[in-house]
């Protein structure tokens, strides 16, 4: 903690006036900061799909909430591949994961739930909770309940639909970062049933078509799927998911 804090003090420093030889240690601080902490300064936004409890309340998660251009429901229950593994679960283990990751780069993480034992919060409040805290990048974790013979990532897109409009263009630079970090750190494929190698524009979700700040939602594989979802729960292919979307942050974000 003692290292965040003084790294983020002295993080701007160097921007607005060089350290003078007197300052040797400063100096040293701040150059490692930079080697080590390259997100710091930088909020990133992380939305682990659904909660674990969302099935216990569907007259809360079925109630109709305004997308940005239509209507769909404050949240689902997500979905589980057939020995149960849920996909809240697995959204909520990444999400941590990836906090994590971030956090040692540096970065501010907001979260838009701090538990999987919980119901909702509404796709619309998700977005709201990012937005307010003026992310500079975020991520939508999900994984899919695709066909069974259908295999793998598919990163969906925000398309222009009014309260994104300023987002579209920066959101699909992130998506093309998430698709290769995605698929060369963690061996999922791109879909084989979903999108264009690995790329779906959708207009259809809160989290996309509320966004001001770039965006993605991955899906991390199909839960549908037994050979993806031998992989999707294990802790060892949850980690690498959250490093292959923690470097794709990191690109974005320091190459912006
Ligand atoms: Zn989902």
């Amino acid at each position: 903690m003692a290292l965040t804090l003084l790294g983020g003090t002295r993080a701007a420093a160097p921007r607005h006036q060089p350290a003078s030889r007197s300052s040797h240690r400063s100096t040293t601080t701040a150059a490692s900061t930079v080697a080590t902490q390259p997100l710091a300064g930088k909020v990133v936004g992380i939305d682990p799909g659904h909660n674990g409890d969302n099935y216990t309340a569907p007259a809360v998660i079925d109630a109709p909430v305004f997308n940005g251009r239509t209507t769909e429901a404050c949240d689902t229950t997500g979905t589980e591949t057939d020995g149960g593994y849920t996909e809240a679960s697995f959204n909520f283990n990444v999400a941590l994961y990836l906090a994590a990751d971030l956090r040692a780069e540096g970065a501010r993480v907001v979260l838009t739930r701090s538990s999987n034992s919980g119901v909702g919060p509404c796709v619309t409040q998700r977005a709201a909770i990012i937005n307010d805290a003026h992310a500079d990048a975020a991520v939508d974790i999900h994984a899919d309940g695709g066909p069974p013979t259908g295999r793998g990532f598919t990163v969906l897109e925000p398309v222009a639909v009014g309260p994104n409009d300023a987002i579209v263009a920066p959101s699909a630079i992130l998506a093309a970062d998430v698709r290769s970090a995605y698929a060369a750190a963690t061996g999922m494929p791109v879909s084989t049933y979903d999108g264009t190698n690995g790329l779906q524009p959708r207009d259809d979700l809160a989290g996309l078509n509320l966004a001001t700040e770039p965006k993605v939602l991955i899906e991390c594989g199909n839960m549908r799927n037994v050979t993806d979802a031998a992989l999707l729960v294990t802790p060892t292919f949850q980690q690498a998911a959250a490093h292959a979307l923690a470097q794709a942050l990191t690109t974005y974000l320091v190459g912006s």
